[in-house]
């Protein structure tokens, strides 16, 4: 039986991912941090089987005992700071726990010295920022808009260094933005899907939004982490990019789903704006080219955009009526 270390496995993707693991009879570790008592009570409830292991991407010590104890075939790092805004306001955290905490993890790999461990990181087009190609693939060069991006860029470079500097086993998958039911409500689809469902149920009359015109290659997380996992069944380590090849802007996004909720589609009625929820920097467009994925490891999107704002708006509509009952 295989096994596999998660971190960050109580969030969206540590679930789908420990979910996918599980059903291809793996053995599954994940890595959670002492203090987010609620977040892990909830996971264990979803996922018995998986044995937690605690340990923290910002201690060296703890992930070498965490590798000991797995003892892993593979090892997932999808721990991060992931919220753009925050990580405006809390940069050094944000560089300590997404730039220098998957450093730590080679690391305690490294010293665990378990030969032929397979590790995933979890890059992202927010390394691609203020884009300077359209669409972007894997060779398009890094221009980060955000101390998130520059972390995770910085996070990027140490896993393509630790391969070729000690002939790792790294593939860094540079995923687009990903979604679904399990989205923190800090990110914007899952905001709209919640904000919907109020308005169309009555709890609220509108919604409150930064910038509507940024576009994003949105996709479905559950897609995604299918994508992870076939990155580390390869021959050899490469790095990917995950994308739909579709871009849409968070107008569309707000349209789709008052459309989904059976709302007239009148974005000026339900949304008001809140300059406050703009960034110092923002990154306008990115969309992926996907093709190396698409042919390498025959990877496929099975959920387009309709297709992922109707699943969370449904679910929230779902979610909304039951706690007002
Ligand atoms: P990101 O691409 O990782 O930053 O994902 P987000 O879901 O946080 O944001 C996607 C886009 O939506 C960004 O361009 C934001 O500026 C924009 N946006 C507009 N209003 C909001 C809002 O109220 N919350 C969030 N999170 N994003 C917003």
């Amino acid at each position: 039986m295989p096994s596999a270390l998660i971190t960050g496995v109580t969030g969206q993707d540590g679930q789908h991912l420990s979910e996918l693991l599980l059903s291809k009879g793996y053995e599954v570790w994940g890595l959670v941090r002492g203090h987010s008592a609620d977040r892990i009570q909830a996971y264990r409830q979803e996922f018995p089987d998986v044995h937690l292991v605690e340990g923290d991407l910002t201690d060296l010590g703890s992930l070498i005992r965490a590798v000991e104890v797995a003892q892993p075939d593979e090892v997932y790092n999808l721990g991060s700071l992931s919220f753009v805004a925050l990580s405006f306001r809390q940069p050094e955290a944000t560089a300590d726990v997404t730039g220098l905490g998957p450093l730590r993890l080679l690391e305690a790999i490294r010293l665990s010295e378990q030969p032929g461990v397979r590790f995933y990181q979890a890059s992202s087009s927010e390394m691609f920022g203020k884009v300077r190609e359209t669409p972007q693939s894997e060779s398009t060069a890094f221009y980060p808009r955000s101390p998130y991006g520059t972390a995770k860029a910085f996070a990027h470079h140490s896993c393509v260094n630790y391969r070729e500097s000690y002939d790792m086993w790294i593939s860094c998958g540079i995923l687009f933005n990903h979604e679904g039911p399990r989205r923190g409500s800090e990110f914007v689809t899952r905001k709209v899907s919640r904000g919907v469902a109020r308005i169309a149920l009555g709890l609220d009359t509108h919604l409150t939004l930064g910038s509507l015109e940024p576009r994003r290659d949105w996709g479905y997380a559950g897609d995604y982490v299918n994508a992870m996992w076939l990155m580390l069944q390869q021959e050899q380590p490469h790095d990917y990019v995950i994308a739909t090849g579709e871009a849409h802007s968070v107008r569309d996004l707000v349209v789709t789903a008052l459309q989904s909720a059976g709302l007239e589609p009148d974005v000026e009625r339900y949304v008001r704006f809140d300059k406050s929820l703009l960034r110092p920097a923002e990154v306008d467009f990115l969309v992926g080219d996907a093709s190396r994925a698409r042919d390498e490891l025959g990877w496929a999107p099975s959920v387009d955009f309709v297709g992922l704002v109707d699943m969370m708006v449904q679910h929230d509509l779902r979610l909304a009526a039951s706690s007002r009952d």
